[in-house]
């Protein structure tokens, strides 16, 4: 089988790979130019061709993916653009996660005729509607609420609401697409929502300018500030967290699990508050440098919030890794590197 996944440079993406390439699956990776996609043919020369590689600059372009479709038997689409800082024009972050995805599913629908599942990595932020009080999160939650302040703000909404509602219309559009055209198509599409994603990044190039932005950052900034001294809020929030490779392992299954067509599954672990994973580093055998801070206060942090990952733990017969396997390998692979200073 050769599964086409697109977003394969990226940080998740590289780490799909590598679970396809282990489940025996030939992977062609998407990349916009060649020398993002050198580095990776390297650490998976061991694949040979079963580790191919398709050049497409520009997926806001109709016929962008006509060409990488042809002979794959499944997509995994996982690239995207995260928030970004500075958007004079929201379209800039919504394009390429909407068109993108469109022009994608038209290209399978035209001259990826062998394909039979596509598979969408979305987010939870998904379905972050505000909520009072306690509340537990699942897939029939929808964060519409996003929608309506980014079309109301426009570029100077918060970059991170931006990033919602690209995630929002992007899913959105791939349902509307395979829902219109069901009775003609001859694959479905499963979408998959990772809430924030950690742990250790696949042995490859990291370029310094990824190491400070999205998750590879956020652990970045805070291995290097652990009292998070320069940034207050992000160290006392409560969130939940899900391992890389969880995530990877799950895109495998729902790539050949039957009756699952249509659906969304959310990917979460077990809440977090920074202190846990400072605890977590002292536990026995504590690992090199581990920060104390303040032990005990993740626990007495209220958690209002939480995901269900009741539907993907039964579908795919899975069981998450926790936060402390989770901190503790990212930990030691960041020391490794050198990544913490
Ligand atoms: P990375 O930034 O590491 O990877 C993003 C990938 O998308 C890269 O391959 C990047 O290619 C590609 N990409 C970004 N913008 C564009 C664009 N305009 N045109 C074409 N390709 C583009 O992010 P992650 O690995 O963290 O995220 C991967 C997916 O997972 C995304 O869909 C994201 O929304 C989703 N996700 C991530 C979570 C997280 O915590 N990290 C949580 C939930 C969902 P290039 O190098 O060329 O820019």
């Amino acid at each position: 089988a050769i599964i086409l996944l697109t977003g394969v440079n990226g940080y998740i993406g590289a780490h799909i790979a590598q679970s396809l390439l282990t489940h025996g699956h030939t992977v062609r990776g998407v990349v916009r130019s060649q020398s993002k996609g050198d580095p990776l043919k390297e650490l998976f020369k061991e694949y040979g061709d079963k580790f191919q590689l398709a050049v497409v600059p520009d997926v806001t372009a109709l016929d962008a993916y006509d060409d990488a479709v042809k002979g794959v038997t499944g997509v995994v689409h996982a690239s995207a653009p995260l928030p970004q800082q500075s958007i004079t024009d929201v379209d800039d972050a919504l394009r390429p996660a909407v068109d993108g995805t469109i022009n994608l599913l038209n290209s399978v629908e035209r001259y990826g005729t062998e394909v039979k599942r596509f598979i969408l990595t979305s987010s939870a932020v998904t379905l972050l509607e505000p909520k009072e009080g306690e509340y537990t999160y699942t897939e029939a939650d929808w964060f519409d609420t996003a929608l309506k302040i980014v079309k109301a703000q426009g570029a100077k909404a918060h970059p991170g609401l931006i990033y919602t509602a690209s995630k929002i219309l992007q899913e959105r559009a791939a349902f509307d697409f395979v829902e219109k055209k069901k009775d003609r198509l001859g694959f479905d599409l499963v979408a998959l929502l990772p809430v924030y994603v950690l742990g250790p990044p696949v042995d490859a190039f990291v370029d310094t300018a990824s190491l400070k932005s999205g998750s590879l950052g956020l652990m970045y900034n805070a291995f290097n500030d652990p009292d998070g001294k320069d940034w207050p809020d992000l160290i006392s929030r409560v969130d939940v967290l899900v391992d890389v490779r969880d995530v990877a392992e799950l895109h495998c299954r729902a790539l050949v699990t039957e009756k699952v067509a249509g659906e969304r599954f959310l990917l979460a672990g077990d809440s977090f508050h920074w202190q846990d994973a400072w605890d977590a580093l002292n536990v026995e055998p504590k690992l090199p440098g581990a920060p104390i801070v303040t032990p005990g206060i993740g626990e007495q942090a209220k958690r209002l919030v939480q995901y269900s990952n009741k539907k993907s733990k039964e579908t795919f017969s899975f069981e998450y890794r926790n936060n402390e396997e989770i901190i503790r390998d990212s930990w030691a692979e960041y020391l490794k590197r050198g990544w913490i200073e």
